[in-house]
Parts: C-alpha cells; structure tokens; sequence
C-alpha cells in the first residue's frame, strides 16, 4: 500500500541529518516518530517531537499528550490506535534545542518532502486537529490569522468550511500555554465540548 511504503522510507529518512536544506545538519540520529494508517479518520497534525517523545519513539508521551487526550476526551489505549487516529507531526523528528533551550521549529524538509503524500495517503480523515503555529500554516491556509490566538478565536469558522473533513485549530498543548489558557477561558469552556463531541461522533462511526 502507498502509505506503507511511505512510512517505511520515513523511516530510513536522513535529509536532515546528511543533506540538510535549511540550516544546520540535525545534531542527532534521525528518529521519525509518525503513526498512522490508510483507514485512519481523524488527524492529528501537530509540531515536532520533544526530547520525550524522541526518546521513547512515541508520539506525545508526555505532559502535552496527557493534556491533548484530555481535550479529546479519550483514553491512551484510543489515542494509540493508529487504525483508527493518524498522527502526523509537521517535523517528525526532534528539531533540537535552541541557545535558551527551547525546542527548534520542525523542519522544512520535512513538510516539503513528506508531507503532501503522507496527507494524500489518508483517504479516510473525517477530522482533523491541528495544532500549533507550523500546523496551523500548513493546514489552514487563507483561513490562518495573524497571530495564533485569532486564528483559535475563529475556530468555529474554520471547522465549518466545506472540506473533505472538519478542522479544528489549536494551539499547543504544552505547559508554555498554560498563560494561554488562563487568558482565554472560551477555549475550554465553549471550545473543547465541541471538539469532545466531535472526537466522539467520529470515532463511532
Ligand atoms: S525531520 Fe523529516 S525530513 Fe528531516 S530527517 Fe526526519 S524524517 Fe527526514
């Protein structure tokens, strides 16, 4: 199938490492943390792996994942059921850190290799959540804002536009937001029942 071989020459992929395009060579063995498969039907499209998650070769196992299934409203079983949730991170491996130690953009080789045929390869998305500024810019196109928090505010918006499925924007799950959320109460109050809601309904059917 094409998404299998797919995923197998992710796995082997080194651009970032031997051949890089866009800065510096990758300071660590490639690790492409992906999972998903053709009868997927909801998306997750997030940023790139932490130091965590290329550590354990699995997709949000840490506190951000902890708070992403919380919004979802499912468990962790759910969450890794790849027949059922793609998750596709806009860099798949582990950018690095920068001088104050935070986590590096994903990389551009990434999207510009992978990612048009790795989305193309998932037939069966009903739903999509995409998170972060990279994902947002990705996915969203015109319907991306300015600034994140207005991209989030027109949510309703964006999930409403006809499309082959329904796209929620969000913004990051991690603690770095934890300011985020205090300020914007709407998200979890009016926000997240509709997605729970939404998670559900696409994963029954
Ligand atoms: S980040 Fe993407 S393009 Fe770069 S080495 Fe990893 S799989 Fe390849």
């Amino acid at each position: 199938m094409i998404l299998d071989g797919l995923l197998r020459d992710i796995g082997k992929c080194r651009i970032c490492r031997d051949t890089p395009e866009y800065g510096k060579a990758l300071p660590h063995e490639p690790r492409p943390v992906i999972a998903a498969s053709p009868s997927a039907r909801l998306l997750i499209a997030g940023q790139a792996p932490g130091t965590r998650v290329h550590a354990s070769g699995i997709p949000f196992t840490d506190p951000s994942g902890d708070r992403l299934r919380d919004w979802m409203g499912i468990d962790r079983d759910t969450f890794y059921d790849k027949r059922r949730i793609a998750i596709v991170p806009m860099g798949f491996c582990f950018p690095g850190l920068d001088a104050k130690g935070s986590d590096l953009p994903p990389r551009r080789e990434c999207r510009e290799t992978w990612h048009d045929r790795v989305v193309g390869a998932l037939p069966e998305i009903r739903l999509a959540l995409v998170i972060g500024q990279y994902a947002h810019a990705y996915h969203l196109g015109t319907y991306r804002e300015k600034s994140l928090t207005r991209t989030v505010e027109n949510w309703r918006h964006i999930r409403d536009q006809a499309r082959p499925y329904r796209v929620y924007a969000l913004p990051h799950p991690s603690w770095r937001n934890n300011a985020w959320l205090k300020k914007n109460p709407w998200f979890e109050r009016e926000l997240l029942p509709e997605l729970r809601g939404d998670v559900a309904e696409t994963l029954r059917t």
